[in-house]
C-alpha cells in the first residue's frame, strides 16, 4: 500500500467508551484500532492495537475529548495525522429523517442526531464524539452512518405497530430496526459470495450476538426486520427478552409492584439468555454448560433457537423466494452448535444442514453450511467498521459513488 494513501478514521462513540479504527481508503483491514473506556471516571484509559501489539495508557482529560486528543497524538506520532482525510461516525438511530449515510454539515445536525429520542443511551454519546472529532479535525469532512438507515426501505405494512395511529403520527412510534449496517454488509456479501442476482434475490440475515436481529432482504433492500422502535423486540438476546406479551409485563407489574422503569430494566438487562438460564448471558458459556448436562442451559438455548427459527420462517414470508440464510455476529459466526440446531429445524424451508462443513466454520471464516443449495445457508463474518470507512470515503469523494 502506498505510504501516502489517505486514511479514514472510524469512530463509534458510546456513553462511556469510544471505539475507533483507522483504514487506508479502499483497504479491507484497518492499520490500527482501539478502545477508550471508562470515560467520565478517574481511571479512564485508551488501548491502541497496532502492528500486532496492544498499548494501554491512562487518559487525561478523562472524557471523549481526551480520547480523541490521545488518538490525534497517536496519529501525529506515527506520521499519519496529515493523511487522515475524513472521519466516519457510527450512529445507532437516525429516525425517519436519515435514510442513508450523509455528511455532517453543521452543529445543528449534530444536535439533531444527539437528541433523537429513540436511542437515549447511544445518540447523545455519538454527538459528543462528533463534536470532539470536529474540534480535533476542523478541516475534515465528518460522515454519519446510521444503523437504522438500511431498514428505511421497509413499507408501512412492516413498520407500523397496530397501536392507535396518533402514537406514530405524534410521537414517531414505529419499527426502526437496528444492526442495519451489519445487515446491509452481510446481505451484500451473501449475494456476492453466492453469485446471486442482486436484482432478483431473497436473503434472510441472522445477526446473532449479545444483541440479535434478523432481516429479510429483497434485491438488496430491507423489507422486514425483527427489531422495533428499540432493540428490545424480536429474537431472544443475551439479556433482552425479545418478543414478549405486553400482558405478561402488565401482570408482572401488578403482582410485584415493578414500575415502568423497573420493567424496562428487567426486560433489557435481566432477561434473555441470562434471565432464563439463571447462569449467563454468554452463548459459549451456556453451550459448554448444556454439553456438560445442565438442563436449564440447554432449554434456554432451545428457546433461543426456536424463536430464531420462528423469525426465519416469518421473514421468509416477506420474500417471494428464499435463496439464502446468512449467519453473522459472535454467535452466528462461531457457534456451530446453534447453527446446527437452527438448520435442523428448518427442513420445511428446504434447508438441510451439512454437519461437516458447519463444524469447520468459525473464527472469521465464511462458508456454506448446508447441503441444500436452494435455499443455501452461509456464514458471513460482519464488518461494520469497514462499511462506515467505505461510506465515509465515498461521501468524501475518495472513492467513486456507488451506482
Ligand atoms: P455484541 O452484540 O456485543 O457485538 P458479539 O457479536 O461479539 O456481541 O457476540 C457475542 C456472543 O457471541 C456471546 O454470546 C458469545 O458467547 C458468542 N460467541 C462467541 N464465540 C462463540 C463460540 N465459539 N461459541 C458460541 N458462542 C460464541
Amino acid at each position: 500500500m502506498p505510504t501516502s494513501s489517505p486514511l479514514i478514521l472510524v469512530i463509534n462513540s458510546g456513553s462511556s467508551s469510544l471505539k475507533f479504527a483507522i483504514y487506508p481508503v479502499g483497504e479491507r483491514q484497518p492499520l490500527a484500532s482501539g478502545l477508550a473506556e471508562r470515560l467520565g471516571q478517574s481511571d479512564a484509559s485508551i488501548r491502541i492495537d497496532v502492528d500486532g501489539t496492544k498499548n494501554k495508557n491512562p487518559l487525561t482529560p478523562t472524557n471523549h475529548q481526551g480520547a480523541v486528543d490521545a488518538l490525534m497524538a497517536f496519529l501525529k506520532e506515527r506520521g499519519w495525522f496529515e493523511r487522515v482525510a475524513a472521519v466516519g461516525h457510527r450512529v445507532v438511530n437516525g429516525g425517519e429523517r436519515f435514510t442513508e449515510s450523509c455528511i455532517v454539515t453543521d452543529d445543528a445536525m449534530i444536535e439533531e442526531i444527539g437528541t433523537c429520542p429513540f436511542a437515549p443511551l447511544h445518540n447523545p454519546a455519538h454527538a459528543i464524539g462528533m463534536r470532539a472529532a470536529v474540534h480535533a479535525f476542523p478541516a475534515l469532512k465528518q460522515v454519519a452512518v446510521f444503523d437504522t438507515a438500511f431498514h428505511q426501505t421497509m413499507k408501512p405494512e412492516a413498520y407500523l405497530y397496530a397501536l392507535p395511529r396518533k402514537y406514530y403520527r405524534d410521537l414517531g412510534v414505529r419499527r426502526y430496526g437496528a444492526h442495519g449496517t451489519s445487515h446491509r454488509y452481510v446481505s451484500g456479501e451473501t449475494i456476492r459470495l453466492l453469485g446471486l442476482d442482486p436484482n432478483d434475490s431473497g436473503v434472510v440475515v441472522c445477526h446473532l450476538g449479545n444483541g440479535s436481529s434478523a432481516t429479510a432482504v429483497l434485491n438488496g433492500k430491507c423489507v422486514d426486520t425483527s427489531m422495533g422502535l428499540t432493540p428490545l423486540e424480536g429474537l431472544v438476546m443475551g439479556t433482552r427478552t425479545g418478543d414478549v406479551d405486553y400482558g405478561a409485563l402488565a401482570y408482572i407489574a401488578k403482582k410485584t409492584g415493578l414500575d415502568v422503569d423497573g420493567l424496562e430494566k428487567m426486560a433489557n438487562r435481566e432477561s434473555g439468555l441470562l434471565g432464563l438460564s439463571e447462569l449467563s448471558n454468554d452463548c459459549r458459556t451456556l453451550t459448554e454448560a448444556a454439553q456438560a448436562g445442565n438442563h436449564q442451559a440447554e432449554e434456554t438455548l432451545d428457546v433461543f433457537v426456536f424463536r430464531l427459527c420462528r423469525y426465519i420462517g416469518a421473514l421468509t414470508a416477506a420474500l417471494p423466494r428464499l435463496d439464502a440464510v446468512a449467519f453473522t455476529g459472535g454467535i452466528g459466526e462461531n457457534s456451530a452448535y446453534i447453527r446446527a440446531k437452527t438448520l435442523k429445524r428448518l427442513s420445511a424451508l428446504g434447508l438441510d444442514l451439512d454437519e461437516e462443513a458447519n463444524a469447520t466454520i468459525f473464527g472469521g471464516k465464511s462458508g456454506i453450511v448446508s447441503r441444500s443449495r436452494k435455499p443455501v445457508a452461509i456464514v458471513v463474518p460482519t464488518d461494520e467498521e469497514r462499511v462506515i470507512a467505505e461510506d465515509t470515503a465515498r461521501l468524501a469523494g475518495l472513492l467513486p459513488a456507488k451506482a
